[in-house]
């Protein structure tokens, strides 16, 4: 063999040797093209995010995505009805459970189906409507009076069943007289008052001239109701304190009928029928 020869051979083995590796890298680079794919998916959702965060940063965006999200979270629990106010129509208007407040309304035309005068004292001696309350609320509402009666507390009757034409009324009128912001404070839209369920009575005394006031809690009577109320199945619906999240002012006048159970583990833990059923008037 040649000096030539062996060169020639030489260069071709170093040449092939060459193209192998160049064919491993290029096998290696293909392995590392294969890997791409998920890293540009990384890209893509690295630039997602950002892009993502900051649209949830600005405000415009931010409401839209809470919407959105508020909208399909309650659709996939229970698809709640709205009214025109956007308000939630509740389901189970006849239930003892029920909660009315500013967020959740009563079913158009909705009237108890078993409303009943209570043999308690009323401030005034006409067959109202208001004097109405349902079957079983007026008969723990007797037996409220009666415990009150034994223990020398004179309470007075003043208010129960209100008709969605009735409060439509009133509140059309506290609205000519204080304002519909200083209205709200205090008086429920039509379809959205407690009365309306027929499970609810205001209480006053004598003492009050029979008004329903706040001053009415340092009386006698309204100390008794504060603290007895619960064992006949009744809450202080509005509590002192508790605005932001009931809606409403301080009335510890305003009696609610939920029954024993629910009265004494609400009257225990202080809290609201809002707190207790999980249903603030700030959620929709
Ligand atoms: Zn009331």
């Amino acid at each position: 063999m040649s000096m030539k020869q062996l060169l020639f051979i030489s260069i071709s083995l170093l040449s092939i040797m060459l193209s192998a590796c160049s064919l491993t890298e290029t096998s290696s680079e293909g392995n590392d093209q294969a890997e791409p794919a998920p890293a540009s998916d990384k890209e893509i959702d690295s630039k997602e995010k950002p892009a993502f965060k900051s649209e949830m940063e600005s405000p415009e965006s931010d409401s839209s995505e809470e919407k959105e999200s508020g909208e399909s979270s309650q659709n996939q629990q229970e698809p709640n009805e709205t009214s025109e106010e956007g308000l939630t129509i509740v389901k189970n208007p006849e239930s003892i459970k029920v909660v009315v407040n500013k967020n959740r309304k009563l079913p158009e035309g909705y009237t108890p189906p078993d409303l009943t005068i209570p043999n308690v004292p009323f401030y005034f001696d006409e067959e109202l409507p208001k004097k109405q309350m349902r079957k079983e609320a007026a008969g723990a509402l007797e037996k409220l009076f009666k415990a009150a009666d034994q223990a020398g507390q004179d309470l007075v009757a003043a208010s129960g069943y209100r008709s969605y034409e009735r409060q439509k009324n009133l509140f059309e009128g506290y609205i000519e007289e204080y304002g519909e912001e200083k209205a709200k404070t205090f008086s429920a839209r039509p379809g959205t008052s407690e009365h309306q369920t027929g499970l609810a009575m205001d209480v006053t005394s004598a003492k009050m001239s029979f008004k329903l006031d706040e001053s009415f809690r340092d009386t006698e009577e309204g100390e008794w109701l504060a603290e007895h109320a619960h064992e006949y199945g009744f809450i202080i619906r509005y509590p002192k304190g508790k605005q932001d999240i009931t809606g409403y002012t301080y009335e510890p006048w305003h009696l609610r009928y939920v029954g024993k159970d629910i009265s004494s583990d609400i009257h225990k833990a202080e809290e609201t029928l809002e707190e207790f059923f999980g249903h603030y008037p700030s959620e929709s």
